[in-house]
């Protein structure tokens, strides 16, 4: 008798989601990922009870065509990478083909998605299982509802903090996807209430003025270095306006969000003496850099990724925020019109 055998599809998605779909800003991070590759210009989150009873995302992007809809459910199905090249220069923010099938396999999501053509589509697919697939009317764009996370996995609803951890977890992924996209303009409710709203207009410093407040925005000066292989810009706090964590500081490489050590380094270093040890700037930096020169297929959630030359880059980085330091009455006022 045999012991070995494969596992269904549905148990495979849930082992996979338990890699990525770890809580409810897992959720809104990849949905909101999807929207952005999808060339969106407006994406609107809705979350009820800190996503514990549902998300909502609605975005104006490419839509998915009706052939495709049941296939981007399925796991390792994506539209954006097809061979062993394309995983060396990944241009946009998932590739794994994870985040669907993962999702719909440990909650309840409903998504209605049209490419403009007069017919839309409509799925419902409840922990795997699919309730409903119909042809539906709807407008450019993709609505994927999620509801009742985690209902067929006990261990990890179990797991989940309080609503406000949640809360404020889901909140820090939509400012960090809303400061990556300054182009994009993104609407955030939480029961309700207004939580972020950006215009959308490329301006980074006003999505600044809309996360961390106006007051701080106003000390922030711009920057802008780069070499042959680096482009860096942004903006970072002068030395008076200082946090007790690293919070604050956002590195993004070609719109990506990501944490390093190295480069959060590399940031303090460019205030030298100007800050206290323990202290850390509020700062956005954007790195652009040809995608060859980034492994983003490190870790499942792509949050961890390996930079070539990242001693180079750190020191590039250190020297355009001491010039900005210097300069600091330069101050480009970008927030005339707030
Ligand atoms: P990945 O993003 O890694 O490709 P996902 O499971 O997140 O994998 O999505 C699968 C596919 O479904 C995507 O490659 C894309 O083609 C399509 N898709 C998902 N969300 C959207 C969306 N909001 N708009 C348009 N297409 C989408
Ligand atoms: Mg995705």
């Amino acid at each position: 008798m045999t012991k070995i055998h494969e596992l269904t599809e549905v148990l495979a998605d849930q082992i996979a989601a338990g890699e990525v779909i770890e809580r409810p800003a897992s959720i809104v991070k990849e949905l909101v990922e999807n929207s952005i590759d999808a060339n969106s210009h407006q994406i609107d989150i809705i979350v009820e009870n800190s996503g514990l009873d549902s998300i909502r995302i609605i975005d104006d992007g490419d839509g998915i065509e009706p052939d495709d809809v049941l296939t981007a459910f399925k796991r390792h199905a994506t539209s954006k990478i097809s061979s062993r090249q394309d995983l060396f220069k990944v241009a946009s923010l998932g590739f794994r083909g994870e985040a669907l099938p993962s999702i719909a396999s440990v909650s309840d999501v409903e998504m209605i998605t049209s490419t403009g053509e007069d017919q839309g589509t409509e799925i419902n697919i409840r922990g795997g299982a699919v309730i409903k697939h119909t042809v539906a009317a709807a407008r450019q764009g993709t609505d994927i509802l999620m509801k009742d996370l985690f209902f067929n996995t006990p261990a990890r609803l179990k797991y989940l903090k309080s609503p406000q951890t949640e809360l404020s977890q889901i909140t820090d992924i939509i400012d960090r996807l809303a400061l990556g996209n300054p182009a994009i303009a993104i609407t955030f409710m939480h029961n309700g209430h207004e939580i972020l709203r950006t215009a959308g207009n490329g301006n980074l410093q006003q999505v600044i003025a809309a996360i961390y407040g106006i007051s701080n925005a106003r000390q922030m000066v711009s920057f802008e270095n780069e070499d042959a292989d680096f482009k860096v810009n942004g903006y970072t706090a002068l030395p008076a306006v200082t946090r007790a964590s690293r919070q604050y500081i956002t590195i993004l490489i070609n719109h990506r969000y990501i944490r390093n050590f190295q480069l959060t380094r590399s940031i303090v270093q460019g205030y030298g003496s100007k800050l206290m040890v323990g202290r850390y700037p509020i700062s956005v930096i954007n790195i652009e850099l040809d995608p060859i020169l980034v492994d983003v297929n490190v870790h499942p959630t792509k949050r961890e990724v390996r930079i070539s030359k990242e001693d180079q880059l750190g020191q590039l980085i250190a020297s355009a925020l001491q010039a900005a330091i210097k300069q600091e009455n330069l101050i480009p006022d970008a927030l005339g019109d707030l």
